[in-house]
């Protein structure tokens, strides 16, 4: 079986800093390819770089078989290839449903003005909804989404990947500012969620990364160091000395 997601050689500097050098690694069907390592290392860069949010200096991104580096986000976000979406990319003064639905239509709040055509599309409405059902925010579709929590905002960014149906989700620590109940929660959801597409996941949260990653892999001052299962990167040299501070 082919990659579903293959990044090659992908370079991206800011000014002298070489925020991701050289990076390559794949997605399979199914799995979740977990992207750890210290602050700085680069991995909320190579994720805009893969989403298309920012343009590589170097190198590649195979989707499915086609080249996509030159497409846009959105262009990238309809072939499949999951957005991220973060809290900062949320409309606030919006309900839940809104939003959801916004996002489904790959939009941001400037759209709003055309809002009642949209809302009046039942099947977007019923997308929405099914995501809101999946996350458990049902119940606050019509809550304004300044009034969530901030875990429930976090709830809410992946009801919004969810309506696009993406082939391949792309996730910027899903656990971070969540509590530990909330966390293993997010686990939970996030186990279930690969057999619908493999998961690229930055997260700092090792728990969660032991718990759920097929492969592991490990990037400092941008550069992979490692890739392996669990076992073959807590038991890395590289990775021990680099990364865990051994
Ligand atoms: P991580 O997500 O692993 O913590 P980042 O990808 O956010 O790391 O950042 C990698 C490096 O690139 C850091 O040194 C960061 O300060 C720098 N960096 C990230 N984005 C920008 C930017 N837009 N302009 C300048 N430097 C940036
Ligand atoms: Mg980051």
């Amino acid at each position: 079986m082919s990659d579903l997601l293959d990044i090659r050689n992908l370079k991206k500097s800011f000014g002298a800093l070489k925020a991701t050098d050289d990076v390559s690694l794949t997605l399979r069907a199914g799995e979740i390819h977990a992207l750890i390592g210290p602050n700085g290392a680069g991995k909320s860069t190579l994720i805009k770089q893969i989403a298309g949010g920012l343009r590589s200096d170097a190198g590649s991104v195979h989707f499915a078989g086609r080249d996509v580096t030159p497409l846009s986000t959105v262009a990238r976000a309809r072939a499949g290839l999951g957005r991220t979406f973060q809290i900062s990319s949320l409309a606030m003064e919006y309900t839940v449903l809104q939003n959801v639905l916004l996002g489904a239509l790959g939009q941001d709040g400037g759209v709003m003005r055309f809002f009642r055509p949209i809302m009046a599309r039942n099947d977007l409405r019923d997308r929405a909804m099914t995501a809101l059902t999946r996350v458990g925010l049902e119940s606050h579709a019509a809550k304004r989404t300044a009034d969530l929590s901030h875990g429930q905002r976090r709830q809410l960014e992946v009801a919004v990947a969810l309506t696009l149906s993406p082939k391949v989700f792309l996730m910027d620590e899903p656990m971070a500012g969540l509590g530990a109940s909330g966390s293993q929660r997010m686990t939970g959801f996030l186990d279930g969620l690969r057999s619908e597409a493999p998961i690229l996941l930055v997260e700092h949260d090792m728990d969660a990364v032991f718990a759920l990653a097929d492969r592991i892999s490990v990037l400092v001052y941008g550069r992979v160091i490692a890739t392996g299962t669990a076992d073959e990167i807590k038991a890395d040299p590289a990775v021990r000395e680099a990364y865990l501070g051994e």
